[in-house]
């Protein structure tokens, strides 16, 4: 899961941003609403939380811009602005939450999740999350830092194996048995290019060799069911 943090107090968003790190997301940081704005034209998000006192723009103007361009990736609004007023402007202005500062981190986590658990159909409600990898088995879909990879079905199995077993080294023989059956004419070096595929797809470290045994995937961030 992949969020946005759109924050001007360095120290605050650091903190912020080193909790949901920890909490198992890829967070992405901007102190402006400008910046803001880029990084969502570019990259997709899950979910944006929001400061609305920005140096350049207030808070809630970039969140009407992004209603008005259709975009609808989450908003969480993280203000020092508590008034109901304040609350009920952004709602009204399109944000899914608010929180007012100073907040409990605990809060903060347990919005996220719920915000996390609506996102709309076919966007994630099968997925397994494993810090930037997710995985949603029905589909057969795999994503890396919320991007969308393509693989082929044994590439799909060999990491479906690896990560069931993560923390586990799997040796060659198991993995060739999983990937491609007792297939007597498979190529021999078949595992190694699918491991190949898999680095260059997804992370070059995901998949560590572990020499003359096999492969191994280190533990992952807990998994989530989003
Ligand atoms: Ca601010």
């Amino acid at each position: 899961m992949r969020l946005l943090l759109v924050e001007d107090d360095h120290m605050l968003a650091a903190a912020v941003q080193d909790l949901l790190r920890r909490a198992g997301y890829t967070v992405d940081r901007v102190a402006c609403g400008l910046d803001a704005l880029q990084s969502l034209e570019r990259e997709h998000f899950s979910l944006v939380i929001l400061d609305l006192g920005l140096p350049d723009m207030d808070g809630l103007e970039l969140l009407s811009r992004l209603r008005q361009h259709s975009n609808p990736v989450q908003v969480l609004i993280l203000s020092a602005r508590n008034e109901s007023t304040d609350r009920v402007l952004g709602l009204d202005t399109g944000a899914d939450d608010y929180l007012s500062k100073p907040f409990d981190v605990e809060e903060l986590l347990a919005r996220i999740r719920v915000l996390l658990r609506r996102q709309p159909q076919g966007s994630g409600s099968n997925r397994q999350v494993f810090g930037d990898l997710a995985i949603d088995r029905e589909a057969y879909q795999v994503f890396w830092q919320d991007r969308r990879v393509e693989l082929t079905p044994g590439e799909f199995k060999l990491l479906l194996e690896l990560v069931d077993h993560r923390g586990k080294v799997m040796t060659r023989d198991r993995l060739q048995e999983v990937v491609y059956g007792w297939d007597e004419c498979a190529e021999s070096n078949v595992l190694e290019v699918y491991v190949h595929h898999l680095r260059k797809k997804l992370d070059k470290k995901l998949i560590k060799t572990v020499r003359g045994v096999g492969y191994l995937v280190e533990e992952l961030p807990a998994a989530a069911q989003v």
